[in-house]
Order: structure tokens, then sequence, then C-alpha cells
């Protein structure tokens, strides 16, 4: 495997990276952190005291904290000055978008607004429509959605039926169909609407405003959970589009829709960092305070082996989210250099990251949902009371996993665009993974004996991803064009795939801020990195054991003797490892690394 800097998705499965040159966020400067406290301070002045008031969708809430949130300038973080933005990097903005995903329904307004509401425009739109726009969307005055899903299209989104038809005057696209599930439609003044012009068979995109005729807002949904953001469905009737209000070029809505996608979806798996934090600080506060057995709960291993689980698998996600931020912003500034303009560029610098984008998006949201439950459980009983925090946790954590993409939309994505970006050329994947298939016919020792830290945690990544490349080569050899219908092994795959980025991303940090800080400032976290190599080895090792015994019936010893050489690791005290972050954390009563 060579090692060079990741210049395209996908491509850390075949290249050793060092940790120079990752970014972590023990680097965000003081400028980034007085923006994330910015938003802190607004959360708990106006959203947190509110939640109730929130949830109850009271006298329009959630339009006037949209509004404030505007006031202050978090709605323009990401926009270019010229709309009156505040023209932040992309990292930044993941790193705002980390404290706004603590904020229950808030977060899921503010992100349909800043994010799949405005974005299309701002990348898309051409100056005259940015202008009209865009400095209203950055203030709050204009609250934003976007519309794509219908009842009979939402995983295949392509599919559905609204249609915009051109007025014979030429003068307008006239416009019919329903939209569902629509964030932030029970408010929203402008609309991305992607309907298909005449018999196309690919979506465009309009602008729309909620108040021209024809446009008609269903009641709202009543929901497992973020009851207070607003989700509705849509009709248009004969609504009339003026033809200046296409968004980009006919035809080209459903490539809108899908790169607009790619960073919903990092940029949800940010937010759902913020929102594990906060339920960790709850759940560690609630284990000091409550007492069984004639102590606080938290001093019990049980307590803490979730405590120490919960924070891991934050930390990981972390670690992996702003690893790939900095990629994309990186790949954005190249873009920018070489011309072309503020959107086309974060377009391009975006999809270049897919892989990684879907990733993070399946990881983030199932650690989220895994570090609730576990909220739920330290609560015991109370955690079951609608009148504690954990129970709104719990029921907003669930919509991470469908919107954005189902998981397993996602998961396909990832191993299937991986393959895709190989074949066309953006890296050399196949060439590796032959190499390995050659390996193992003749397997020798991966450990020396004599590595330090650092450098034995990097031959497991490092066998970690030629079991994903073995898995890679050998099903597509076995299944070849029949791989498509072959969707668990598939996912299998990405599973593997997964756990490999996020424990390289976490390695990468631990090293790099040892080299920051120091050996003794980071004990904890390589206690917290030995746990996640481990488990990610047994999961790797599970995953591969079912593709392989999937697709390669009868030919499988070979392949599955390899993988248990790959994903062997020495055995640790994860017990006592895990107790150890517990302790921290409890003393600390909060999440703390
Ligand atoms: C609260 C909420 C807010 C939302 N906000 C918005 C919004 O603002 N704008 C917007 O446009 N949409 C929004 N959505 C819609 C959301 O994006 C869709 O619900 C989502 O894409 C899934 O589509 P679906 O509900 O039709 O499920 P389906 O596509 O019917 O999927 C049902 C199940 O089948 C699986 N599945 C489907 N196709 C495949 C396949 N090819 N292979 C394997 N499995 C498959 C899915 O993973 C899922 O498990 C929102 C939804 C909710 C619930």
């Amino acid at each position: 495997m060579s090692q060079n800097t990741i210049s395209t998705g996908g491509e850390f499965l075949v290249k050793d990276v060092d940790a120079s040159q990752i970014f972590i966020p023990e680097e965000f400067n003081e400028e980034q952190r007085m923006i994330l406290q910015t938003c802190y301070d607004f959360l708990e002045a106006e959203v947190i005291p509110n939640l109730d008031k929130i949830d109850n969708k009271e006298n329009g809430i959630m339009r006037q904290l949209i509004a404030k949130a505007g006031e202050l300038g978090l709605l323009g973080i990401a926009v270019p000055e010229a709309y009156q933005g505040f023209n932040q990097s992309f990292l930044t903005t993941m790193y705002a978008n980390e404290a706004i995903g603590s904020s229950f329904s808030f977060a899921v307004a503010f992100m349909a607004h800043t994010g799949i509401g405005t974005l299309p425009l701002l990348y898309y739109g051409n100056e005259a429509q940015k202008q009209r726009y865009i400095p209203q969307m950055a203030s709050g005055e204009m609250p934003a959605a976007y519309c794509l899903t219908e009842p009979n299209a939402g995983s295949d989104a392509n599919s559905g039926t609204s249609k915009a038809t051109l007025s014979a005057d030429g003068k307008h696209y006239i416009l019919n169909g329903q939209k569902m599930w629509i964030s932030n439609g029970g408010f929203a003044d402008l609309l991305t609407v992607f309907a298909k012009v005449d018999n196309d068979r690919v979506l465009s995109a309009f602008l729309v405003e909620s108040a021209w005729e024809g446009v008609t807002i269903n009641p709202e949904e009543h929901k497992m959970g973020i009851k207070g953001s607003s989700t509705v469905q849509l009709f248009f009737n004969d609504v009339k589009v003026p033809v200046e209000n296409l968004l980009g070029k006919r035809g080209e809505g459903f490539r809108i829709a899908l790169n607009i996608l790619h960073i919903g979806r990092i940029k949800l798996a940010s937010n759902s960092i913020g929102s594990a934090k906060r339920t960790i600080n709850y759940a560690v506060n609630y284990a000091n305070e409550r007492k069984q057995f004639g102590k606080a709960i938290a001093n019990f291993g049980a307590i803490q082996h979730k405590l120490a689980q919960q924070a891991i698998l934050t930390y990981a996600a972390e670690s992996a989210v702003y690893r790939a931020s900095k990629n994309i912003d990186d790949a954005i500034a190249k873009y920018e250099h070489e011309g072309l303009e503020h959107g086309a560029a974060h377009i391009e610098g975006s999809a270049q990251y897919a892989v990684e984008c879907a990733l993070l998006k399946v990881y983030g949201s199932e650690a989220l949902d895994f570090v609730v439950d576990e909220a739920v459980q330290i609560y015991g009983g109370m955690g079951y009371s609608a009148d504690m925090p954990v129970d709104r946790a719990y029921r907003d954590s669930r919509i991470n996993r469908i919107f954005e993409g189902t998981n397993e939309i996602n998961r396909l994505l990832v191993v299937d665009t991986a393959i895709k970006d190989a074949q066309k050329g953006k890296f050399d994947l196949m060439g590796p993974a032959a190499e390995v298939m050659s390996e193992i016919d003749n397997l020798k020792p991966s450990l020396k004996g004599n590595e330090d830290y650092f450098a034995e945690k990097k031959v497991y990544i490092k066998n970690f991803k030629k079991a994903c490349l073995m898995a890679i080569y050998s099903m597509q050899d076995s299944l070849k064009r029949q791989l498509a219908t072959e969707q668990e092994i598939m996912m299998n795959v990405t599973d593997m795939i997964i756990q490999t980025y996020v424990t390289e991303s976490t390695l990468l940090r631990v090293e790099k801020l040892q080299q920051l800080k120091g050996e003794q400032a980071v004990m904890l976290q390589k206690d917290l990195l030995d746990v996640l190599i481990y488990d990610a080895a047994a999961s790797i090792a599970k995953s591969g054991q079912d593709a392989i015994y999937a697709f390669a019936e009868g030919n499988s010893d070979k392949l599955i003797k390899a993988l248990t050489h790959f994903t062997t690791v020495k055995g640790i005290n994860t017990k006592e490892a895990r107790r150890r972050v517990a302790l921290y954390m409890i003393s600390e009563n909060k999440f703390k690394l």
C-alpha cells in the first residue's frame, strides 16, 4: 500500500495515512471555538428552556427561533459575504452543526433550512436567484424547505410524478403534484420542489414560494419523535412558477438532489455527535445522583460499561467526521484555487468524498441510537418517564437512520460508490486488492514483536484494510454482475469498511494528539482506542465471515483462514480499559475526553 494524502473518497482502503495528514478536533482554533460557543449560548438561552413548548408547537415558536438564529448570524455561517453571510469554511460549518445537533427538533428545523433548504439554491442558483432569496434566508426572514419525497417516491426519489409543463406563452412552468414528509413545510416561505418537465425521465428543480396560488399545506404529521419539527404534505395545483425560478438546468434536479444529500449525510453525522454528547451528560449526571444498594449507580461495573461504550463510539464518530470534513474542505479549496466558483467547488469537493459521507451517516446515526438507548437504560424506570430528557433524546434519535437516505441505501452506496469510483479510474482499488489475494496463499505473521504502541495498532488497521480488499475482490470475482442483487453481502462488506475507516481515524487522532500533547495526555484515549480496535476486529471478522460463506460456498476455507489472520489482534483487558474511561467521565460528571 502506498503512503500519500487521500485525494478521493474510498481511497483510504488502499493507502496508509500519516497522523500529520489528518485534522483532529483538538486543532480547532479560537475563532472556530467561539462560533461553537455562540451556537451553544443560543441553544441554552432560547432553545433548551423551551423544549416542551417547541414539541407542542406553541404559537409558531419554531419559526421565531429560526428568525432569532438568523439575527445572530447562525443561519449564514456557510453563506458567502455577497449574500450577507459569514463565508466560513466547510469544517467550521460542521463544527457549528455539532452544537446545533444537540437541540432536538430545533436541530432538524435548522438543518432543513441551512442545509437542504438553502444549499441547492446557493450551489446551483444563478446570480439573480441568489441575490433575490439568499440574504433573506441567511437572516431568517425566509425559512426554507426541500421537497423531494412523494407518497410513491421515497428511496427511489427519481420516480416522483410531480410534473411541470411550460405555459403557452413560455413565461411559466405550471406545477402539479404532491410532496410528503417535508421538514419545515408548515412555515417555510421558499420551497425547492423537484418535478419532471413534461415527459422527462429525470427531475428538474424549481424555486417555489409557498404563498403562491395553488400551494396547499396539509396539517402537521403526528410523529414518534422530533415533535417540534414541522413535517407536512404539500400539494401543488396548477402553481405558476416563473421560468426564472427553474433551478439549474432542465433535467438537472436529480443531480442537485443527490449532490446536496452527500453534504446532508456528513452533516447529520456531525449533528449526531452533539446529540450524543448531550445525552451522555444526562446519563453521567443521573448515574452520579441515583443511589441503589447504598451507593450511586455510577459505581456499578454494568453502568460503567455503558458509559464507556457511549463515550467510545462518540469519540470515534467525532474523529472520523472531522477527518473527512477537513478532506472535503481541502478539496473545496483546491477546486476554488483552480477557478471553480463557490457552489461548484462545494459540490465537487463533497461528491469526491461521497463514500465517507455515506458511511459516516450510518455510523453517526447508529452510534447515537446506541447512546440514547443505553441512556434510557441507565435511567431505569425513570428512563421510561416522558418527563425525563432521555425520553426525548431516545425518540428524536430514531429518525436519523431514516432520512438523508435510509441506512440501507447508504450502506449499499458505500461499497458500490467505492467500486464505481475505482472503475472510473479515480483510484486503483483492484490492483492492491489483487496483491492481497496473492498474499493470502502465503500468510506471514503480521507482527514482528518489537513494534511500539502505534506501530502495532497500524499493523492491525492495515490488516483490516486487507480484509476489506480481499472481500471486495473475491465478492466481485464470485458474483460478477449478480453483485447488485446480493445486498446482504454488499452490506456486510460496507460494515467492514465502516469499522476500518472509523477505527483508523481514531488511531490517527490519538497518535497526533500524543505528538501534540505528550504521552500522559492520551492515556484514556489509548484505552478507548484499545477497546475500539478489539471490537472492530471482531466485528470485521463476523461481517467478513457472513459475506464469504454467502458468496464462496464450498470454496471458503482459504478466505476464512486469511480473514482470521487479518482480524486477529492481541487480547486486552477491555473491562479495565472501559472502567478507566467511565471513571474519568464520572469524576468530571460529563462527557469529557
Ligand atoms: C420526519 C421526516 C422528515 C423528512 N424530511 C424530508 C424533507 O424535508 N424533504 C424530503 O424530501 N423528504 C423528507 N423525508 C423523507 C425521507 O427522506 C424518506 O422517508 C426516506 O428517504 C425513505 O423513503 P420512504 O419513507 O419512502 O421509505 P421507502 O423508500 O419506502 O423504504 C422503506 C424501507 O425499504 C428500504 N428500501 C427501499 N429501497 C431499497 C433498496 N433499493 N434496497 C434496499 N432497501 C430498500 C428502506 O431502506 C426502508 O427500510 C422525511 C421523512 C421523515 C420521516
